[in-house]
């Protein structure tokens, strides 16, 4: 504001100076015209009065000119001067022509009217005048000059005057004068200049302070009006400004802690900026949220988690550890940015602090997800435990270096608990996601792999083959099963075949597989085991199953014994499908050897097995050949008395 008042003094005095310096040229002129009207006028009444007497008196006027001039030279001014005669005039006095002296002379001559001029001295500021006043002849002179006429120029009083007195005398008396209007003047149009602004500086000013609460975040200032028409609009227009930005920013706000938790204290305080920073979050949670959409692996989620606890905190160090049905299924620790094992002692130390009294709660949302902070000697840590669901459990503990870094972290605890959140459903998701692929491959009495996941898995057994891995394929049935049955029940029955499944993942590694192939018929895969080994393994489950007894079959006791086929890869084929076909043929040559046995595919016992096709095919053959050639006796040999028979023998062979 004191620039704009101090911007239009400086204009006022501009305008002023130069009006002042018009104006002085206008009165030094004027003033200059005054001075020569005045001499004009005196010396024009001079001439007059000279001219009077000479008409009365019919004596020269020049001499009574000279006269009346001389008698009236207290103008000291008086420079020179002069008169002429007309031509005329001095043929008729016979006299000689008078010599015009300058131009204003000659002029007057021709206009017949009193002419003058203002010249400048050279070589100086003063001024002198130049007067010429016709004298012009009347009835009176045609009297005595006879060739003269009335009303013609006879001659010309010329007079010259220094001006620089009476002009100075003038100027000086009129500058103080001058100045002082002036003075006034420039005093009273700067005050109508300060009123005309004043209403304009006053409104400027309000909406300054209006527009500056605005930009510092408060909206809720107002411009008052000053009353004047243009005032009120624009702080009708401001204000409206002002109300739209408070409603719409208090809506976004309220609006946005809808969307997820907000603590205000984390972001700045103009709303704005507020603003900004909160959209700039929603678009990280949004992009988080579509990471995780892409993760199949639960590991990937936690480890996404994980990074973004680092980018909102600076820890020491952090653990993990991960809980499905109460047990610990997997956890880490990560320090200096590697990740190492962390031990159960450390992990039980968390379980501990939850479980203290006076917990020192930073944030419970009541659905699972607890943050508490603990500081005692050493330790300063806030640990997280999220209840992803009934079954899943997390535990994420951020260590600090000093209790100092702890307190000024556990603001930021609301915004890791948006991304906890957005995280737990697609936690969820992936375990669900798992558990249906999971279901769709297993069995559910034994919970063994099923055929389904034989064809998938022949794939990948392959793969390996053909880089010269080895695996061992065991195809498993229980002896005389059907016998168990009928005499202790189906229940009793699907227990044994349990116990079995059991007693096989109890000899074989956790990457081999068991597939339940049929009703008690198992096909076991052996990673990286060779014909030897594998049978090996075969004989350790025919044994140990001999001997497994099962809790839940209670008194009951029964002999107990598998057969058992094997072949090997690629010993024997490269093909998945055809193994367990040798592996078959071994076991169906352990069942007719007298059961409770291992038998080793060989390719005697595919000879065995063709010859043996072989023959039965010709026994096929012949049976059919036999069968063709009764039916055609019979129906050849047919006697009309034996009709009836006839129509039920094709009966019964379907032919009518
Ligand atoms: P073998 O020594 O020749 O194998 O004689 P077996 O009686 O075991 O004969 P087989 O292997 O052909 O018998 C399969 C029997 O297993 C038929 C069926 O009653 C029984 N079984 C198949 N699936 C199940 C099941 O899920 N539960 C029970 N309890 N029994 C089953
Ligand atoms: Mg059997
Ligand atoms: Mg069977």
């Amino acid at each position: 504001m004191f620039f704009i008042r101090l911007k239009v003094i400086i204009l006022s005095i501009i305008i002023l100076v130069g009006m002042s310096i018009f104006l002085l040229y206008k009165v030094d002129l004027y003033i200059k015209n005054r001075s020569v009207d005045l001499l004009a006028s005196q010396l024009s009444s001079i001439t007059k009065t000279a001219f009077d007497i000479a008409s009365i008196t019919g004596l020269g006027v020049t001499s009574h000119t000279y006269e009346i001039i001389n008698t009236a030279k207290n103008q000291k001014e008086l420079k020179d001067l002069w008169i002429s005669r007309s031509d005329i005039l001095s043929e008729d006095l016979n006299k000689s022509k008078s010599t015009l002296r300058d131009a204003l002379e000659r002029k007057v001559y021709v206009t017949k009217t009193q002419e003058r001029d203002i010249n400048k001295i050279e070589g100086s500021n003063d001024h002198t005048a130049r007067i010429s006043i016709p004298i012009i002849a009347n009835d009176n002179c045609i009297v005595c000059h006879i060739n003269v006429k009335a009303g013609e120029i006879v001659g010309s009083v010329n007079a010259e005057y220094n001006l620089q007195d009476s002009i100075r005398t003038i100027y000086e008396t009129m500058k103080l004068d001058f100045w002082a209007i002036i003075a006034v003047a420039s005093l009273i149009f700067m005050f109508a200049m300060m009123m005309s602004i004043s209403s304009a500086t006053k409104i400027i000013n309000r909406i300054r302070i209006a527009l500056q609460g605005a930009i510092n975040g408060d909206f809720k200032l107002r411009v008052k009006d000053t009353g004047l028409e243009i005032s009120s609009e624009i702080s009708k227009i401001t204000n409206r400004l002002l109300e739209t930005l408070d409603r719409n920013v208090s809506a976004i706000d309220v609006k946005i802690s809808s969307l997820f938790v907000y603590n205000k204290s984390l972001y700045n305080k103009n709303p704005l900026i507020r603003l900004t920073e909160l959209v700039s979050e929603l678009a990280n949670l949004f992009s988080f949220k579509n990471k995780l959409d892409s993760f199949r692996q639960v590991s990937e989620i936690y480890r996404e988690l994980q990074i973004t606890i680092s980018k909102y905190i600076k820890y020491k160090s952090l653990i993990f550890a991960e809980f499905i049905n109460g047990e610990i299924t997997s956890g880490y620790k990560v320090e200096n940015g590697t990740e190492m094992k962390v031990s159960a002692g450390e992990i039980k130390r968390i379980e501990e602090r939850f479980n203290k009294e006076n917990l020192n709660v930073l944030f419970d949302d009541k659905k699972g997800c607890i943050f508490i902070s603990t500081s005692i000697d050493s330790l300063n840590v806030i640990d997280l435990k999220v209840f992803v669901s009934d079954k899943i459990m997390l535990y994420y503990s951020i260590l600090f270096g000093s209790k100092k870094e702890l307190q000024e972290k556990e603001k930021s605890i609301s915004r890791i608990y948006n991304y906890i959140r957005d995280a737990k459903p697609m936690i969820n998701n992936v375990f669900l996601v798992k558990s249906i692929e999971e279901s769709s491959y297993t069995d559910p009495l034994t919970k063994a792999y099923n055929r389904f996941y034989l064809e998938k898995y022949a794939h990948s057994v392959e793969d390996k083959v053909s880089k010269n891995i080895n695996y061992g394929i065991l195809m498993i049935d229980i002896d005389h099963f059907k016998r168990v049955n009928d005499t202790y029940g189906h229940a009793v029955g699907d227990m044994a075949i349990v116990l079995l499944v059991e007693t096989i993942r109890n000899v074989i590694k956790a990457s081999d597989k068991v597939i339940r192939y049929g009703g008690e018929e198992f096909v076991v895969i052996l990673d990286n085991c060779d014909i030897e080994d594998t049978y090996k393994v075969a004989e350790r489950l025919r044994n140990s199953f001999a001997m497994a007894k099962q809790s839940s079959l209670g008194t009951i006791d029964f002999k107990k014994s598998i057969s058992i086929g094997i072949s090997s890869m690629p010993e024997f084929s490269r093909n998945v499908w055809e193994c367990i076909n040798q592996a078959d043929l071994a076991l169906y040559d352990a069942k007719e050897s007298g059961r409770n046995r291992v038998i080793k595919y060989s390719l005697d016992l595919k000879a065995k097995d063709d010859e043996k096709k072989a023959r039965e095919e010709r026994e096929e053959r012949e049976k059919a050949k036999k069968d063709n050639d009764y039916t055609t006796t019979t129906i050849l040999g047919n006697d009309d008395d034996d009709d009836d028979d006839f129509l039920e023998s094709l009966k019964l062979n379907n032919l009518i």
